[in-house]
């Protein structure tokens, strides 16, 4: 591929000609190459891992309907859809399983359009290369990006098997521990550990099914979740505090999995009873946060997704704003001429909702940290009233639709009303 002069690569980025590649096919990466293919660019979508473990890597997560609506714009909302588990209510209890508070979402279709779909990460990710593949799409996997450098008319790329690559513009879709990130904006800080570990999986146990409903439990010693259909599995989580991200490290799964039952042996009925059935624990996630960086484009390379912005899983946002942040990259490279106008619009639009995303986040992991007595009575005092505020707050952030109008001054003015609110 040979890089072109600045007046050559606006042009072209007008007519679509330009190369984008994308480093990751997670979540952000492969929305992004659908919708950049559907507005009629050619992306190049680079991921480390094999396609079998990219279909068969990680548990389930719940998507929020702003996500849900997000998928609409590439077409796979439907499967996801068919083949998630509906989620219209969170419940919240305390250690003895007394109630705290019911975010009900029975109408979030008809309020936002869409319900949360709770869906297994290998699914998702499964219904997004086939559509992908469907639209003439390849993600190149096993094709881990090494090293990167951005010059004044191209980005080059090196892959781990020596192979040298070179695009025009190149979005960082790889996550967490962006190498894009560390190698473009060395300067920027590193994601720090927020002092909690999530573990979680997909289990037969034969309980009364929740009817959509996602029960969370505050335990005494770790926070844990779970939602189960008439005709599914149940699939649950946990969060515990811990002192290093490596707490867990070591242990093997069946150690892993006697460490979350211990956690959970005085949960209320029938936490303990679905953690009898879990025999080994995979993998423990430690949650990483980043503090808001400064900018997310130089030159010819922007950030996107966890990559621009780690937002650890306590308000159930960091998908969907990976996704959000794919329909709106791609609209402003669509609607306008110059890449750097495209980049600058596009973090104008998309930073004040990731503020108020990352606040409601570090607030709801506030609540599941390690407390003393004391605080965990406060707690129980406090959070059936303050969790209606944080349910509010949550719900707020499902109207935004980037399906219909990724770029509209009316998706600028309720990003920005937001912000100011924030400041307020
Ligand atoms: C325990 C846990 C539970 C969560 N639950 C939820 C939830 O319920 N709802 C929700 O919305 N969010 C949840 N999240 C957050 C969500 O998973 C992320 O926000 C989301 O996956 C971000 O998508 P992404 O595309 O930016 O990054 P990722 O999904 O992390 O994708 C990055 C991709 O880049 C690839 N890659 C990395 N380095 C390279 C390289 N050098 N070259 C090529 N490819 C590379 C990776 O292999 C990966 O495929 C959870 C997170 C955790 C840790």
């Amino acid at each position: 591929m040979c890089p072109m002069n600045d007046a050559a690569a606006t042009a072209a980025l007008k007519s679509r000609e330009s190369t984008i590649g994308i480093c990751g096919a997670g979540i952000g990466g492969l929305v992004l190459a659908l919708r950049l293919a559907k507005l009629g660019f050619r992306p190049m979508l680079f991921e480390a891992r094999s396609r079998e473990a990219a279909l068969s890597e990680g548990e389930f997560l719940t998507l929020a309907p702003n996500g849900m609506n997000g998928l609409r714009a590439v077409d796979c909302y439907e499967a996801v859809l068919r083949e998630g588990l509906e989620t219209n209510a969170i419940e919240l209890c305390n250690a003895r399983g007394r109630r705290l508070a019911l975010a009900d979402q029975t109408d979030d279709r008809a309020r936002f359009g869409a319900r949360s779909v709770t869906v297994r990460r290998g699914t998702l990710t499964r219904i997004l290369i086939e559509t992908c593949e469907a639209n003439g799409i390849i993600p190149q996997f096993d094709r881990r990006v090494s090293s990167v450098a951005s010059h004044v008319h191209s980005v080059s790329l090196r892959f781990s098997n020596a192979v040298d690559l070179s695009v025009d513009l190149l979005v960082a879709a790889d996550g967490l521990r962006s190498l894009v990130r560390s190698q473009i904006f060395p300067e920027f800080p590193a994601p720090h550990f927020t002092g909690l570990i999530g573990t979680g999986g997909i289990v037969d146990v034969d309980i009364p099914a929740t009817e959509g409903v996602m029960r969370m439990t505050f335990g005494e010693r770790a926070f844990f979740g779970y939602i189960k259909t008439a005709t599914n599995p149940v699939y649950w989580f946990n969060s515990f505090a811990a002192d290093s991200a490596d707490a867990v490290r070591g242990l093997d799964p069946h150690a892993l999995a006697e460490r979350i039952r211990t956690m959970h042996a005085d949960d209320p009925f029938p936490n303990a009873e679905i953690l009898q059935q879990v025999h080994r624990v995979e993998r423990s996630y430690p949650i990483f946060d980043m503090p808001l960086l400064p900018f997310w484009s130089r030159e010819r390379v922007v950030l996107l997704g966890d990559a621009a912005h780690a937002i650890g899983p306590h308000a159930g946002q960091g998908a969907s704003m990976a996704i959000e942040d794919a329909l709106v990259l791609s609209s402003c490279l669509t609607e306008t001429i110059n890449h750097k106008d495209a980049f600058t619009r596009y973090e104008a639009l998309r930073r004040p909702r990731i503020v108020r995303v990352m606040k409601l986040t570090r607030q709801n992991a506030s609540r599941k940290r390690k407390s003393t007595r004391l605080g965990v009575l406060l707690r129980n005092l406090l959070l059936p009233l303050l969790l209606p505020i944080g349910i509010r707050a949550g719900r707020k952030l499902f109207a935004y639709r980037a399906d219909l109008e990724p770029w509209s001054s009316k998706g600028a003015e309720y990003a920005a009303g937001n912000n100011q609110r924030d400041a307020a």
